[in-house]
This record gives structure tokens, C-alpha cells and sequence, in this order.
């Protein structure tokens, strides 16, 4: 064990942190669906990427799947927060599948916007990640006509039908600086380009990042809850490490090496959008296991922000 190593430290809490409102409305859909219908639900792909949220929620009797061909007829699915492309609700439908959708009206919000745009005759330029399912989700919105880009190198190679009919989209979790530099591209490239009528960077993506900037420049060490294919966590490792702070995504205390801390006196800590606040918790208990801390928690603003559950489940 490391403790008695370590003297005094802070521990600088970023906030807002953890669960937003669509995660918790995510969770609380499958939840509902299970106190209705009782085990097994369905759940396509993973609720919300993180993994004690998954193994939780697997222990109730939810079974993840990658794809709809294998649940069983009469059994309840749900959709995961990252949405799904119109093709896999026609197939669901096709089976017969008793489907609750539980998307982010966040990420709904940008698939509307998707079909709007492709309708206008608009190229949509989609600005996200490779293999995300929330990507993968808006692209289906109109096959062929939605392009991604993951960058300022890939706007200089695109090559678009009409370059006066060019709108942009973008995933929900990107980082807002790195966007803003990938837009300014699109922009120079196509003057003529239009965007979303508000920002699809979501409230909780912007609030996270802004809550990191906070603390992360008074910390010697940041330390970030959430899963590997958390991408607005992994967001927040990177404009850590970008503020040229060393940063570390763990998805609980039994990740954290300890050799990260030495030296460390203040200890930056958040979570992502889909790890549970318990975590943090637990990490903070951690942390004060190695000797004493004094937390301190930096609030840059408050999220209020809560969404309507689908009727199909707000009535059970
Ligand atoms: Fe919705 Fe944003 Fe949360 Fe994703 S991160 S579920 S878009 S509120």
C-alpha cells in the first residue's frame, strides 16, 4: 500500500460532472421497462458507454446486444442515448419488435437537422468520429448524402457535388475548440456553407469541458471517471493533456496507478457524461486512503436541464 506516502494534497473537483440529462433519462427508460415487463430487456449496444453502468444494469437482467436479428420476439428493446439510423427502426419494425427508442433528444435534435438539410439538397458535412454510434446513427439519416469529417485534414480533401450547397452537423460530444478550428476549415473551403440553427455540441459536452478548464490549470494531475468509448470522456483527457496537464481515464479507484500522484499536491478529478457520480465518490475516499485531502469543489454553472420520458414508458 502507498499510504503514508503522500503529504497534504487538494482535490479540485470539476463540476458540473457525471450523469447528464440524457444519460439519466437513458437509464431511467430501462429501468421503467424492466420494473413493467420483468427480465430479459433488450437493450441494443451499450445504454451509455460505461461499463459500471452496463455490468449494473446486466445484473438486473438486461441483455446487451450488438444488433436487433438476435432478440427474441415478445421481449421489450431498447435503443441506446447515441440513437440509431432510420434503417435499424425499419428492420425493428419489420420484426415486429416492441422498441423503446431511449436517444438524447440532443442527439434526435441533429438527426431531424440531418434530414432537413439532405431534403434541401444540401451535402451534410457531419463533423464526429469514425465508428462512434451516434455517427454512424446521423449518417443513416440519408445515406450518401451525410459525409463525415474527423478534421481540419480531412476538410481539405473533401470533395462535395455542389460546394454552394454545403451545410455542417456535428456529434454531441466533440471538443468545442477543436470543432470551432474544423468549422472555420469548412467555412474557407465552402463560404457558402450553412449551419445547425444552435450548437449540436451539447450542454453537458460544453459544461464538462468548461468545469475541466477550471480546475485543470491549478492541478498537477487530472483524473477523469469514464469508459474508453466514452468520447466525451476521452474529450476531457485530451483538453487536459492539451492544457498540458498529464491526465488518466479510469472507470474507478482500482485504475488509478499510484506513481501517476507522486509529486502530485493538487489532484484535478471529473467524470463524463455517462459515469455515475458514485465513482467519483469512491475515488475521492480513494484518494483520502493515501493521506489527508481537502476537496474542493469548483462550480463553473449549474445544469438544470431534465427530459420528458417517451409516453410509452412515462404512463407504466
Ligand atoms: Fe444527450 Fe449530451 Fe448527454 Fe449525449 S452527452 S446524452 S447529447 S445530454
Amino acid at each position: 500500500t502507498a499510504a503514508g506516502v503522500f503529504g497534504p494534497r487538494r482535490v479540485l473537483l470539476a463540476s458540473p460532472r457525471s450523469f447528464c440529462a440524457g444519460v439519466e433519462r437513458a437509464i431511467e427508460i430501462v429501468e421503467k421497462v424492466l420494473a413493467k415487463h420483468g427480465p430479459p430487456v433488450y437493450v441494443r449496444k451499450q445504454i451509455v458507454h460505461n461499463v459500471h453502468v452496463v455490468r449494473d444494469l446486466e445484473r438486473r437482467g438486461v441483455v446487451f446486444v450488438d444488433e436487433i436479428d438476435t432478440v427474441p420476439p415478445g421481449v421489450p428493446v431498447v435503443f441506446s442515448a447515441h440513437g440509431v439510423s432510420p434503417a435499424v427502426h425499419s428492420a425493428a419494425l419489420a420484426r415486429g419488435l416492441d422498441v423503446v427508442d431511449a436517444a438524447c433528444p440532443l442527439v434526435t435534435k441533429v438527426h431531424a437537422e440531418a434530414r432537413r438539410f439532405a431534403q434541401r439538397g444540401d451535402t451534410v458535412v457531419f463533423i464526429g468520429h469514425a465508428g462512434h454510434e451516434e455517427t454512424e446513427g446521423t449518417l443513416g439519416e440519408a445515406p450518401g448524402r451525410v459525409v463525415l469529417v474527423e478534421n481540419v485534414a480531412d476538410v481539405a480533401t473533401l470533395r462535395v457535388p455542389d460546394p454552394a450547397r454545403v451545410s455542417y452537423l456535428t456529434q454531441t460530444t466533440l471538443a468545442v475548440d477543436e470543432t470551432e478550428e474544423v468549422i472555420g476549415a469548412l467555412r474557407e473551403r465552402f463560404p457558402a456553407i450553412r449551419g445547425p440553427r444552435s450548437e449540436d455540441i451539447c450542454y453537458a459536452t460544453t459544461n464538462r469541458q468548461n468545469a475541466l478548464r477550471a480546475v485543470v490549470r491549478d492541478a498537477d494531475v487530472m483524473l477523469v471517471v469514464g469508459s474508453v468509448n466514452s468520447s466525451n470522456s476521452q474529450r476531457l483527457v485530451e483538453l487536459a493533456r492539451r492544457d498540458g496537464t498529464p491526465a488518466h481515464l479510469v472507470d474507478d479507484a482500482t485504475d488509478i496507478r499510484w506513481e501517476w500522484l507522486v509529486g502530485a499536491e493538487a489532484i484535478g478529478l471529473t467524470a463524463g457524461a455517462s459515469a455515475p457520480g458514485g465513482i467519483v465518490e469512491e475515488v475521492v475516499a480513494a484518494l483520502a486512503g493515501l493521506g489527508p485531502v481537502d476537496v474542493e469543489d469548483r462550480q463553473v454553472t449549474r445544469e438544470d436541464i431534465q427530459f420528458a420520458l417517451p409516453r410509452k414508458v412515462a404512463t407504466s
